[in-house]
């Protein structure tokens, strides 16, 4: 199903109504996937006197350190496209959650799939978004044969347009499958991360993910539970999870920007220990939407408010 843009969209340089944001058809990014992007949430105030953008500064570092794998050369300071963004969505006016979406492409018309010498341009969207997955209702996973691709491949901890043909094809996978979504191990037959989210673990009431060496992307969701959990003196590991792990622990759950933290209730058709969300994710869950829904907590630098009307 086609999702509905927001009226304004940013491109070459400018805010445009999104009907004008257009590119060729033999663009770079296009035809070979040199573009990389974030997905940042917008979520209305609790008070309504706004949208408070979870962690803007790291995404935008996140989107420019992809970038600058791509030998992106753009001419906005971190701070810049941080005040492009910001100005998009002063500029849409949402009255409700919002989904934003930059991307930094390589935009010339060239043949030759290489990286530099071809024009680079930053191009942003926004769509109307609340969740896309039940918060409540736990997850149907399952472990899908496609492997997550490695660093020396597409580098995992990029946001590249061309890597997620790895998470479309799990995801196919997991859909044709009848299951919510894919849990995809990395070449060392280890637990990476879901196709669009990363992955934690609960064993013995200790919170487990996989490292950031472990092909995973690295996540603004995940960082910000790890802090969560410290905070709470939740024991927290990140090391390598094998995939029977996954069977017998008393809770897993998927995490980003996209999903936020959706429990799982079953993987490969065994049942999560009671199948329910466990209570180390609801307070997780908890914390985290206190804090983008800015209400006043120990987590409330995390998010930029945009005042709205
Ligand atoms: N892994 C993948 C493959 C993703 O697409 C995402 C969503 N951006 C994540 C993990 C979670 O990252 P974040 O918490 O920064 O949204």
């Amino acid at each position: 199903m086609d999702i509905t843009l927001m009226p304004y969209a940013f491109h070459n340089g400018n805010i445009v109504p999104h009907e004008e944001a257009k590119v060729s058809i033999a663009t770079h990014a296009l035809q070979y996937g040199t573009g990389a992007f974030a997905g940042i949430r917008g979520y209305l105030d609790h008070s309504g006197s706004g949208i408070n953008i979870f962690r803007l500064p790291d995404h935008v570092r996140r989107l420019l350190q992809s970038g600058q794998m791509l030998r992106a050369d753009l001419p906005w300071s971190p701070d810049e496209v941080q005040q492009i963004l910001i100005d998009l969505v002063k500029k849409n006016a949402p009255d409700r959650n919002v989904y934003i979406r930059p991307l930094i492409y390589k935009a010339g018309i060239v043949l030759s799939p290489a990286l530099t010498d071809i024009r680079d341009d930053l191009a942003i969207y926004m769509i109307p978004l609340d969740d896309y997955v039940d918060m409540s209702a736990p997850l149907k996973l399952m472990v899908s044969s496609w492997q997550r691709i490695e660093d020396n491949i597409i580098p995992s901890r990029g946001k590249f347009s061309g890597g997620y043909i790895n998470s479309a094809l799990a995801k196919d996978q997991a859909t044709e499958a009848g299951c919510h979504d894919a849990i995809m191990l990395n070449r060392d037959g280890k637990v990476s991360e879901g196709s669009g989210a990363n992955l934690f673990i609960v064993r013995n009431g200790t919170l487990i993910t996989a490292p950031v060496t472990a092909d995973i992307l690295e996540g603004i969701t995940r960082r910000s539970l790890v802090e969560f959990a410290r905070d709470e003196g939740i024991p927290i590991e990140e090391r390598a999870i094998d995939r029977s792990e996954l069977y017998i622990a008393d809770e897993v759950f998927l995490c980003g920007t996209g999903v936020q933290i959706a429990a799982a209730g079953t993987i490969d058709g065994r049942q999560i220990a009671d199948g329910q969300r466990g209570p180390i994710t609801e307070k997780l869950q908890e914390i985290y939407f206190n804090t983008v829904r800015g209400h006043d907590n120990a987590y409330s630098h995390y998010v930029t408010h945009v005042p709205i009307g």
